[in-house]
């Protein structure tokens, strides 16, 4: 029970590498908010298996591009749950095509969710994190954004960005008890990657030096490890979980 009285807002919660970090929270005692994009059904699910740990289970309906929505639910979060300690910004989309036919929207669509989204929640919780002098701001990047990915300009400047805004925010609060660090998955099992056709799978699988996709539930070993004490020194880092693509 390693967050054993802590609270953590995770974007993204209701699916994917969000819920799995969701989950590993609870089951070590957290409780937890999870912010969703429209999948309701879903985020409910996330929260009822949450609450069997025996923590508090929460879901806001929330765009994290929207800066006054992520403001109000920051809000609310800290009034029901009586503060927060940790946070995750995981939610994120994929909106890919080479630059000669990415559309200005598909752009605008994926730094707004991927990287704005993640500055939204940091600007709403970052005076009260500097009041408490703790906190964990946990930032899911990707090796995309370390080393580039044709069809993916958007994303893998977005999450360059996150390595970037991870890098400040560590600098910005490391006086005050406040890490702020970066996950950089590889290709994980989720929807995101269940869209990609059998052949781009394949060819993924044959470029991952162990040969397979990793689970959710390993970036949520890393994220929970990141929220641990045993972290408390390191910020400002970001830790590849990719099955060694990245070598
Ligand atoms: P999924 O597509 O499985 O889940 C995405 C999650 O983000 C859902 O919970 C979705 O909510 C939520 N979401 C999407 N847009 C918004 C928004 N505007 N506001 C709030 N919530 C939103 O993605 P993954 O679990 O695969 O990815 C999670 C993170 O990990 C992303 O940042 C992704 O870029 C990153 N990543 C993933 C990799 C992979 O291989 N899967 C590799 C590297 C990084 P809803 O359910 O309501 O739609």
């Amino acid at each position: 029970m390693v967050l054993e009285g802590k609270t953590a807002i995770v974007t993204g919660g209701s699916r994917g590498i969000g819920r799995a970090i969701a989950l590993a929270f609870a089951q070590n005692g957290a409780n937890v908010a999870i912010l969703y994009a429209g999948n309701e059904e879903a985020a409910k699910e996330v929260c009822s298996q949450a609450m069997a740990f025996g923590v508090k289970a929460e879901s806001y309906r929330c765009d994290v591009s929207d800066f006054a929505k992520t403001g109000e639910v920051v809000k609310e979060v800290i009034e029901a749950f009586g503060g927060v300690d940790i946070l995750v910004n995981n939610a994120g989309i994929v909106r890919d095509s080479l630059v000669l036919s990415m559309k200005e929207e598909d752009f605008d669509a994926v730094i707004s969710t991927n990287l704005k989204g993640a500055f939204n929640l940091i600007k709403h919780t970052y005076s009260h994190f500097m009041r408490k002098r703790s906190g964990r701001i946990i930032n899911i990047s990707s090796v995309s954004g370390l080393m580039g990915n044709a069809g993916q300009a958007n994303y893998s400047a977005a999450k360059a960005g996150i390595v970037g805004l991870t890098k400040t925010v560590a600098k910005e609060l490391a006086a005050r008890g406040v890490t702020c660090n970066a996950i950089a998955p590889g290709f994980i099992e989720t929807d995101m990657t269940g869209a990609l056709s059998d052949k781009v799978k394949d060819a993924a699988n044959g470029m991952i030096p162990m040969k397979k996709m990793g689970s959710p539930e390993d970036i949520a070993q890393t994220a929970l490890f990141l929220a641990s004490e045993g972290a408390r020194y390191i910020t400002g880092e970001v830790i590849k979980v990719d099955g060694g693509l990245y070598i």
